[in-house]
């Protein structure tokens, strides 16, 4: 059966400030994200109702595929807005790792968004499809528009940033998932217990300029010396074993390694391509499980097979 199939991103947040929660519930916060080379590739094929499928390279079990399958919602919601009245079949195709920090679930309603527009003949403008992603998730306007970019607001008010150059990166997986909300609540936890006075949580923050200095300049020293995650702290206090892998990768060649958005993936960045391979079999070896990837990269587009 003729299907249409689109591909999307996932994410590190380069630059992850966390300011304070917001009438709505979520955290003001002010992110630098660089779209990466490890893409969920999304095939839509009409149907009556809404389903999901999924396959891929990483464990898929703990992801939904009933109506709260972020896919299902982003082609539930298309269909809403455009008054589209048939269904649609997806199968995704799993690259970045469920509940990591990368946003795989936000590159799945990326791609689905397109996927679904193009195969039901929709014909949204760009911007109604980065309205309808706003109201999904924080990170699946930045899926849908990939590149490097500053968010705001939730991360999902997008500036794009000028980069050059490519960066690698070598990621490292854990065999667990982390819940963002938990994250977040750990990171309000810790800033009431600890020297408020000292580290105040920023009333509105802001990317450094430094860090959009190194990603014009395309050069990793540079970038590698700005990497910064309010998250961070968070995630290493709920998963302490993280330590470890970060000096594992620092102490073989890492110039900074870095843990991506709420976690529990760490991204280290490497000098070069020979740099990235060399970190890559040293934290197999440490029986790690790693992938590399490049950024910045696409956002979500059509695949034409
Ligand atoms: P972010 O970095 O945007 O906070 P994440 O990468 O940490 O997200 P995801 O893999 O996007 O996390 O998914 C988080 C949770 O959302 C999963 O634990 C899963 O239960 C649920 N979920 C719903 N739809 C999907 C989907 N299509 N893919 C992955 N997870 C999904």
């Amino acid at each position: 059966m003729q299907g249409v199939h689109a591909r999307a991103p996932g994410k590190i947040n380069v630059f992850l400030k966390v300011g304070q929660v917001m009438d709505d519930g979520y955290h003001d916060v002010a992110t630098a994200y660089q779209a990466v080379s490890l893409h969920e590739d999304v095939f839509a094929y009409e149907a009556s109702d809404f389903s999901v499928t999924l396959s891929g390279s990483i464990d898929t079990i703990d992801v939904p595929t009933d109506g709260s399958n972020l896919a299902i919602k982003a082609a539930r919601a298309l269909a809403r807005k455009t008054g589209y009245r048939g269904g649609v079949r997806l199968e995704i195709e799993k690259h970045v790792p469920v509940a990591g920090g990368m946003g795989g679930g936000s590159a799945d309603a990326a791609a689905t968004l397109l996927a679904c527009d193009a195969l039901w003949g929709t014909e949204c403008s760009r911007e109604e499809l980065l309205a309808i992603a706003a109201k999904l998730g924080a990170d699946v306007p930045f899926a849908f528009t990939g590149g490097t970019a500053v968010g705001t607001g939730r991360g999902d008010q997008l500036s794009p940033a000028l980069a050059t150059g490519h960066f690698q990166w070598v990621l490292a997986f854990a065999e667990f998932g982390m819940s963002t909300p938990k994250v977040y609540s750990e990171l309000d936890r810790h800033r009431e217990r600890h020297a408020q006075d000292i580290f105040p949580t920023p009333a509105q923050p802001t990317v450094d300029a430094n860090v959009l200095q190194a990603l014009r300049s395309g050069d990793p020293r540079l970038l590698a010396e700005s990497l910064h995650n309010d998250l961070q702290a968070a995630a290493l206090h709920l998963a302490p074993g993280l330590t470890n892998v970060l000096e594992l990768g620092e102490e073989n060649g890492a110039l900074a390694g870095i843990v991506s958005g709420s976690g529990p993936t760490v991204a280290f960045l490497a000098a070069d391509v020979d740099a990235a391979l060399e970190l890559q079999v040293a934290l197999s070896a440490a029986r790690v499980t790693v992938a590399r990837a490049t950024g910045p990269v696409h956002g979500a587009r059509l695949i034409h097979d």
